[in-house]
């Protein structure tokens, strides 16, 4: 979803600034990766693994989508390599997806989120998921809790629920200084989950909204990253985000201020890899 309809975007922080350090769970991976200093690390210098050489060890996948499409456009590469794979990738999709054309008459908010949540379904076919393989929360768009909001504690009981039930060994959550105020708190909905797990599972950031014509433009200062070869599935990727018609087409047509994934969006976000920010010393 657009980050024009971010009412509460400028929840955004600044960009934490601390220097997470390396833990044990991290794959072999994590001695390899970059991690930025005072200056920006453009991302075509992170180091680029396959997936057998990131996803080494990983055994059940969980990707956490604040809006449905992110799951395709912040990890369809991923999620299409580790399904080759046979490895289980299970799809969390928070948000309901009805703010991307809030003011359509042809598609009121119920059956956009129908379209949305068909969209996603096909898009992760698309990258050999399974339909069973994905579970909508359908918080409001726009609105999916904060930390202090009135129904954050059980979107964190819900969303624990699901990992619990999931088991998943990697899980792949927004970034948390995406420029949109789903994403953050999606961030701090799994952030939450995981603080009280004795094993929490390895965590792996990405950014959809790191700038406002989408994607990362370059790794934040305080990250640690890499880059996942998705060379062989570059192009399922992009039929499963064109999968999101109500996003990347002119299907609905009512609504001038909804939302549309631009080419420049698009060419920002279906690169050659994808980018991945790993999550260190849980606190
Ligand atoms: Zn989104």
């Amino acid at each position: 979803m657009d980050i024009a309809e971010d009412k509460a975007g400028n929840r955004a922080g600044e960009i934490a600034m601390d220097s997470p350090s390396c833990t044990p769970s991290c794959t072999p991976s994590c001695n390899s990766v970059v991690s930025s200093a005072a200056l920006p690390v453009a991302i075509e210098s992170l180091p680029l693994y396959s997936a057998d050489e990131a996803f080494r060890g990983c055994y059940k996948a969980v990707v956490v989508a604040p809006h449905p499409d992110d799951e395709t456009l912040g990890c369809g590469g991923a999620i299409a390599l580790l399904r080759q794979r046979n490895i289980p990738v299970h799809v969390l999709i928070m948000s309901d997806g009805t703010q991307s054309h809030p003011r359509s008459k042809q598609y009121p908010a119920d059956r956009l989120r129908a379209l949305r949540e068909s969209e996603a379904i096909a898009a992760l076919r698309l990258l050999h998921g399974l339909p069973s393989e994905v579970t909508f929360f359908r918080w409001p768009d726009t609105a999916v809790p904060h930390p202090g909001d009135q129904h954050f504690a059980r979107a964190v009981a819900q969303c624990d629920r699901a990992l619990q039930y999931h088991a998943p060994n990697l899980i792949f959550l927004p970034w948390q200084h995406d420029q949109h105020c789903d994403h953050q708190a999606s961030y701090q909905i799994v952030h939450h989950c995981l603080n009280s797990w004795p094993m929490p599972p390895r965590q792996l950031a990405y950014a959809v909204w790191g700038s406002r014509t989408a994607g990362l433009p370059a790794l934040p200062t305080g990250e640690t990253g890499w880059r996942l070869d998705i060379s062989t599935v570059k192009a399922l990727k992009y039929q499963a985000a064109m999968a999101h018609k109500s996003q990347t087409t002119c299907l609905i047509q009512d609504d001038l201020s909804g939302f549309r994934l631009t080419p420049t969006m698009l060419n920002n976000l279906i690169q050659p890899w994808e980018t991945y920010l790993e999550i260190l010393g849980q606190s």
